[in-house]
């Protein structure tokens, strides 16, 4: 009698131990889309209606992108003060007796120019192949004939002038064209001429990183150490005369180069949105 039950017990817990494993089984199958759809419900979304980016074409070759103002095209200097003094020739605009000033101010900005350090080498250190962008017509990018040319490292070419030096010399032989890309973020000045943001500059030359967002200490001069005086949002840009005939060719500029961020109607700015 006993015997007989204890087979009954056995074939009972065998029987519920069959269908414990394949309940397991298939719960796990079904938990398991279960919990990749929760992943994917959690996707993070800022919630930010941002405007849509413009849509602009970038330019063919060494061509300037859609929205760019061009400041010279190789035709004639129309859009600068003093232009009437260099020598245009050859799409190519070279430098003779006075600098130039372009008729339009800019602030934050990204500048494209092309120039090229005399291919006959005269003179040394900075008397060779010198000019110059000074951006709002105070903080100089300098340019200089800085292959295997020495100087003091803070005036070389890619330097902004005696405040910082170029990350690294990547500078074409005498002659041989080069370019600058510059983004310009402008100071800003409160009502008594106290410096509520510097002034930032990042600049490659020939595509390669020369200055990272580097924090100006002021305005650029040969004479003083550098600091700040209030000026206008957007000044004009200055390209130098500094009696070597340096060559220039295709120049541009952009004004729309901020960010989004910051610049959002209130409420929705990243601080009052949850994700959603
Ligand atoms: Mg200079």
């Amino acid at each position: 009698m006993k015997t007989e039950f204890r087979k009954q017990q056995k074939s009972s817990s065998r029987f519920l131990l069959f269908w414990m494993k394949r309940f397991s089984a298939a719960a796990f199958l079904v938990a398991l889309p279960l919990f990749a759809g929760a992943n994917l419900l959690d996707e993070y979304k800022s919630g930010i209606v941002w405007p849509e980016p413009p849509v602009i074409q970038p330019g063919e070759g060494s061509a300037p992108p859609s929205d760019a103002i061009v400041l010279f095209d190789g035709k004639d200097l129309s859009q600068w003060e003093g232009g009437e003094n260099w020598l245009i020739e050859d799409g190519v605009a070279t430098v003779q007796k006075s600098g130039i000033t372009s008729k339009q101010s800019f602030g934050d900005c990204q500048l494209h120019l092309e120039f090229a350090t005399p291919s006959e080498v005269k003179g040394s250190g900075q008397g060779r192949g010198n000019s110059g962008v000074y951006l709002m017509q105070h903080y100089e990018v300098q340019i200089l004939d800085s292959f295997e040319n020495e100087t003091y490292f803070d005036g070389q070419c890619a330097s902004i002038y005696k405040q910082s030096p170029p990350i690294v010399n990547v500078c074409r032989k005498p002659g041989e064209w080069q370019t600058y890309d510059i983004i310009f973020t402008a100071p800003r000045f409160a009502e008594d001429g106290k410096v509520l943001k510097p002034a930032y500059v990042t600049v490659l030359q020939n595509g390669v990183l020369v200055q990272n967002h580097f924090e100006l200490q002021g305005g650029t001069f040969w004479d003083a150490p550098p600091h700040y005086e209030k000026h206008a949002d957007k000044l004009p840009i200055n390209l130098q005369n500094h009696g070597n005939p340096m060559r220039f060719r295709n120049i541009w500029i952009r004004e729309n180069v901020q960010s989004p961020v910051g610049t959002m109607p209130e409420g929705q700015d990243q601080g009052d949105k949850k994700p959603e």
